[in-house]
């Protein structure tokens, strides 16, 4: 089903999925008197705080999935592992935004190396993998500096071999071996960045600003806004951030990271990978735009106008990882947005809060 009525509020709306990026969303549907029902398989999840309706029930409990849906006006989620069955079934009884193809296509980065190759987006050179011998073929084909990735659940570095010289293929394969697996060519890019791009259901298309990332540990450290880029690649990587939207008919926000990569007639993008939902390197929004990403994907999926995403200062978004979150009397200095997601046990490698440094330089002029 999708939705094309402007939905008003006091409508209910669906989360599937109850981390931080859920937590955000149902703040802001509440600011815009929206109400929320949160869908997750783990009780001490942080969303579950600041809404009043949940279910905690595994994602493959077709009555629990059922009664959730006779609850809620439309259905979005904020993990793209939500399984594509449920998201079938669901989308069977009530609106689901963005639909079951967008969570398909990111889930597999093969399907979505072929979607993206299909609609003339650029990504790095590839091959499927399956043997060893495989392996060894691909790395004569494309390089033997390579990346060899598991297709699904990857994320934050996990599931990835780093392969220098085609000495390396066994260990690496040895170690991913028994799952699908894909062999990308080594990107020398120079700088990643991303877009957050949203679209609504009359196709309309908004797109952030990009953000220049920097990871740590394969975790996203900071994102920097502006990304030091030229305005030709800034806008030629918003327009490819929309194209992908459209070719998906997507409804909702999308994140897009990007390679830089160096060349001799100036840098070009490579499309890394697509995420379909609101995403971690578009938090810098919260501080420095009119309408932040969450609010922007709470407007598209209920029909409302695409909101304002102009950046009205400089920024740097920085995640607070596992014991940094202790810290965060000494950061609180002027001109830093502080967002702690509530999560009872700061481990390693855990995202646990962020925050927001703006230039309020403006201000005092
Ligand atoms: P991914 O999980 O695919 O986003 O990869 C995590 C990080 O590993 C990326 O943000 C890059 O820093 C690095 N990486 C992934 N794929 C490649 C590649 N083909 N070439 C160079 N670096 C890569």
């Amino acid at each position: 089903m999708t939705n094309t009525q402007l939905l008003p509020s006091g409508s209910t709306i669906g989360i599937l999925g109850g981390g931080q990026l859920g937590r955000m969303l149902a703040t802001a549907a509440a600011q815009l008197g929206m109400k929320t029902h949160i869908f997750c398989p783990d009780p001490q999840s942080p969303a579950f705080d600041v809404t009043p309706l949940k279910t905690v029930a595994a994602y493959d409990d077709r009555a629990a999935l059922k009664a959730f849906a006779d609850a809620v006006d439309v259905i979005t989620y904020e993990f793209e592992n939500v399984p594509v069955e449920t998201a079938a079934f669901l989308e069977g009884l009530k609106p689901l935004a963005p639909g079951t193809r967008a969570l398909a296509v990111s889930q597999d980065r093969l399907v979505e190396k072929r979607f993206l190759t299909d609609n003339a987006i650029p990504v790095a050179p590839y091959r499927a993998v399956d043997t060893l011998d495989a392996l060894v073929e691909a790395l004569g084909e494309i390089g033997e500096r390579a990346v060899l990735k598991t297709t699904r659940l990857g994320y934050d570095g996990k599931g990835q071999r780093m392969i220098r010289a085609k000495a390396d293929a066994a260990t690496a394969f040895a170690d991913l071996e028994g799952q699908q697996l894909v062999l990308e060519a080594f990107v020398p890019f120079e700088r990643e960045i991303s877009v957050i791009v949203a679209r609504n259901a009359r196709s309309e298309t908004r797109a952030f600003d990009p953000a220049e990332n920097i990871h740590e540990n394969h975790i996203l450290k900071t994102s920097t806004v502006p990304a030091n880029i030229s305005a030709e690649t800034a806008k030629a990587a918003g327009d490819m951030a929309a194209r992908i939207a459209d070719a998906l008919d997507y409804v909702g926000i999308l994140g897009v990271e990007f390679f830089v990569v160096p060349g001799d007639d100036g840098p070009t993008l490579l499309v890394n990978e697509i995420a379909p939902r609101v995403h971690n390197s578009g938090h810098w929004t919260q501080a420095v735009c009119l309408t932040d990403q969450f609010e922007q994907h709470i407007r598209a999926i209920c029909n409302w106008p695409l909101g304002d995403t102009t950046r009205l200062a400089d920024v740097v978004m920085e995640n607070l990882i596992g014991d940094e979150i202790h810290a965060i009397g000494e950061m609180l200095v002027p001109g830093t947005q502080p967002h702690i997601y509530g999560k009872a046990e700061a481990r390693p490698g855990r995202k646990m809060g962020h925050i927001n440094r703006v230039n309020t330089a403006i201000g005092t002029k």
